[in-house]
């Protein structure tokens, strides 16, 4: 099943318009959830970030967050017991073309559910990454559908044989191209403040109240390049990433050239945590 403006419907049912600004201009949110045995993992701070992001572009719904995550639940509960994530795309609404927003557009919804399997090996032997220059615009906290930029990035890595960009901008490193970033030095955990310049994600998010539990010193401070080539351990998040241990950048190893303890331990203690739902 498809979630449709609304409605569990049939794939045959949905019909887009070419006229939808999100295929003119990108202009849309989005959110990718992971889901755990049939379980939507963090679910409500999805949400948030969600309703957020159609703050800031001015996306006016008439689903509540209420209403809107009952129905997330529904076309979870349609996926099953399985390993999965859950997309949905909001899109302003289709108009005849021109840059201005009509007063009169209704958004326009799609979710549907996917399997999906965590990428154990990479997970484990962590990934090479590249660097490359955080073109994106001052807005990356919005999860807009316009990813250009990140999409060229990525396809920059791979074919230099690496696994995933790092963003950075003005010598400092913001975030992958869909992930955060973290590094290791001396055993403190550091990982670029959540402001306008990156994606606050919630792996991230869950990644600080861990490490608080785990009592491994956490800072919110953006790190130059020079630091993060010189770090002991660099790992990623992401929803579908989970925590990965970023082994080599630019063809130079990090620290050991292997997933660092600092990384594991988090590892370790986030497969605890994802098996627990009624945590908030
Ligand atoms: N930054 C960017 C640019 C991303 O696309 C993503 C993945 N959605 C993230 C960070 C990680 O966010 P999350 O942990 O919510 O998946």
């Amino acid at each position: 099943m498809f979630l449709w403006n609304g409605e569990l419907v049939s794939e045959e049912e949905i019909q887009v318009s070419y006229n939808d600004r999100g295929y003119y201009f990108g202009d849309g949110v989005y959110e990718v959830f992971r889901i755990y045995r049939g379980q939507l993992f963090e679910k409500q701070a999805h949400m948030k970030r969600l309703y957020q992001s159609m703050h800031l572009v001015r996306i006016h719904v008439p689903w509540d967050e209420e209403a809107l995550a009952a129905k997330l639940d529904e076309l979870a509960a349609d996926f099953g017991n399985g390993d999965g994530y859950l997309y949905l795309q909001i899109t302003r609404g289709a108009a005849p073309r021109t840059h201005t927003i009509p007063d009169q557009i209704d958004p326009v919804m799609l979710g549907y559910c996917e399997p999906y399997a965590s990428p154990i090996s990479q997970i484990k032997q962590g990934i090479p990454a590249m660097t490359t220059e955080d073109i994106r615009w001052h807005q990356c906290n919005i999860k807009s559908l316009n990813l250009l930029p990140n999409t060229l990035a990525r396809q920059q890595a791979k074919e230099a044989g690496a696994e995933e960009a790092i963003f950075i901008r003005e010598g400092m490193v913001t975030e992958g191209s869909a992930s955060n970033l973290f590094i290791v030095t001396g055993g403190v955990i550091r990982t670029h403040p959540a402001d306008r310049l990156i994606l606050e994600g919630i792996t991230r998010q869950v990644i600080e109240r861990i490490a608080e539990e785990e009592g491994i010193p956490f800072e919110n401070t953006a790190c130059s390049q020079d630091e993060l080539m010189a770090a002991d351990e660099v790992f990623l998040t992401s929803t579908t990433r989970e925590i990965t241990p970023v082994i080599s950048i630019d063809n130079q190893p990090i620290g050991s050239g292997t997933p660092g303890p600092v990384t594991r331990q988090l590892q370790e203690a986030f497969n605890r945590f994802k098996l627990v739902f009624d945590r908030k």
